[in-house]
């Protein structure tokens, strides 16, 4: 996708605004992005009409180009579609607080339970009761009881033959005798949404009054998300999502479906089978992983931040020209310093690797930023702008004034030469995006 996106901006052309027509070329793209990552359909629709009424006239930052700048705001829309911090379990209420699980058959329910009782338990040190109320599959309430046994937390005695509802009553009752901190209630689902299920997930509700219900997600639901994520907003009430199976090859789209079907935020995800395999939500991780083009982001917000549209112009057309001097180069010195470092910039950009190397031999070291910095300070404007002109005597003056010696002098100077022919080779290769923060 991201050599794709890469042949949209090659297309686009530097301009001052963006024009409905660079909007829409990399909306195109973006949708086709959102859509491989699984994204429900009338969210994407949705999503892709609001990106383009905030995007269209908007003023390109310096130094990108509109194709990037589209992708920014599309990331940055995405990160606020899926919330911007990631939110914990809420425990603010009477003990024994109670949190719901709800979501489809296989979803995760029942080894969630167990990781966020393991969670409550060794970071909130809550004392925790599990209970199961899938009476549907006959090995659900062991399974539970494993899983307690693993994380060393109690689970309710199991009585053969109880429904549900009386399980969540009998659960409730000894969790407020044995003054637990938190019960967590793990339900039965079905493979698809049926009444009967919502029935009995109600009725345990309204018994057991939750402050929490989660709703478990496969991070794997694709068009389905908006029935199950609308089904279970409209008629439990849910208070937020766990999204299990990150760990697989899932893209995340139904991270954004169920946001924005539900209203709801994504509070935790699983990362593994393992007990101790829960996260908190990042929406940047989540937002980067659904475009597929974290790098590009990076990138503009670098760029946005630190290099100004008319430096790097005038640096381009000067290294054209042949005329790059020392002047500039303490001043790409100090971009270099805001970027933390070449190495990190270049690292960004997609085919640079022999660039990059270029550099590493021309011996540009974050660390060497500053000597180099105070050598230059230390020349008269004649000698930066005619390098030419410095000899023997001036380099002592020049080593002595920077605190440096003659053949720290010597180094930046061979530098500077190195730098001088790296660069006509890099703006041969169209390296002048480069300058910009396009793509080369
Ligand atoms: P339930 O039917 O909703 O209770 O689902 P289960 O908790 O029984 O989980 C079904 C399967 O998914 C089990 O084999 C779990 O080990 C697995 N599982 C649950 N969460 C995750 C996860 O985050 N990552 C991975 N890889 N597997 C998971
Ligand atoms: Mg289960």
């Amino acid at each position: 996708l991201t050599t794709r996106l890469g042949s949209v901006f090659d297309r686009l052309k530097r301009r001052g605004a963006l024009s409905e027509s660079d909007v829409g070329e990399a909306l195109r793209e973006i949708r086709v992005a959102l859509l491989e990552a699984d994204v429900a359909l009338p969210v994407v629709r949705d999503f892709i009409e609001k990106v383009r009424e905030k995007a269209v006239g908007q003023e390109v930052v310096r130094s990108v180009t509109p194709g990037q700048m589209v992708v920014k705001i599309v990331h940055d829309h995405l990160v606020e579609m899926l919330g911007t911090a990631s939110v914990e379990i809420n425990l603010e209420a009477a003990a024994p607080v109670v949190v719901l699980m709800v979501g489809l058959q296989g979803s995760g329910k029942t080894t969630t339970t167990g990781k966020i009782a393991l969670r409550l338990k060794t970071r909130e040190r809550k004392r925790v009761l599990m209970a199961s109320l899938d009476v549907a599959r006959p090995a659900a309430q062991r399974q539970l009881a494993v899983l307690g046994e693993q994380a060393s937390v109690p689970t309710l005695p199991i009585v053969t033959g109880e429904p549900p509802l009386a399980i969540a009553r009998r659960a409730l009752q000894t969790a407020r005798l044995e003054g637990y901190d938190v019960l967590m209630l793990d339900t039965a689902g079905r493979l698809h949404i049926d009444q009967a299920l919502m029935a009995e997930v109600a009725a345990v509700r309204d018994a057991t009054k939750p402050t929490e219900t989660l709703l478990v997600v496969d991070a794997m639901t694709g068009q389905d998300a908006v029935n199950v994520g609308k089904s279970f907003a409209e008629q439990i009430g849910i208070t937020g999502i766990v999204l299990t199976r990150v760990d697989g090859d899932a893209r995340g789209g139904a991270a954004l479906s169920m946001r924005a079907v539900t209203g709801q935020p994504i509070k935790l995800i699983g990362t593994g089978e393992k007990l101790d395999a829960i996260e908190p939500f990042h929406p940047e991780r989540i937002a980067g992983r659904i475009l597929g083009m974290g790098d590009v982001v990076s990138l503009v917000e670098r760029a946005t931040e630190t290099i100004e549209k008319d430096e790097a112009e005038r640096l381009a057309a000067k290294v054209q020209k042949g005329e790059f001097d020392l002047d500039d180069l303490l001043s790409q010195l100090r971009q270099l310093k805001k970027m933390g470092g070449m190495s990190g910039l270049m690292g960004l950009l997609p085919g640079v690797g022999k660039i990059k190397k270029q550099m590493a031999e021309a011996n540009i070291d974050e660390s060497a930023l500053k000597k180099q910095e105070a050598i230059i300070l230390s020349m008269t404007r004649g000698e930066r702008k005619k390098p030419e002109v410095i000899k023997a005597s001036r380099k002592q003056r020049i080593a002595s004034g920077s605190g440096c010696s003659v053949q720290d002098v010597n180094r930046l100077l061979k530098q500077y030469d190195q730098m001088r022919t790296m660069m006509k080779q890099v703006s041969k290769l169209g390296a002048k995006g480069m300058m910009r923060g396009g793509m080369p």
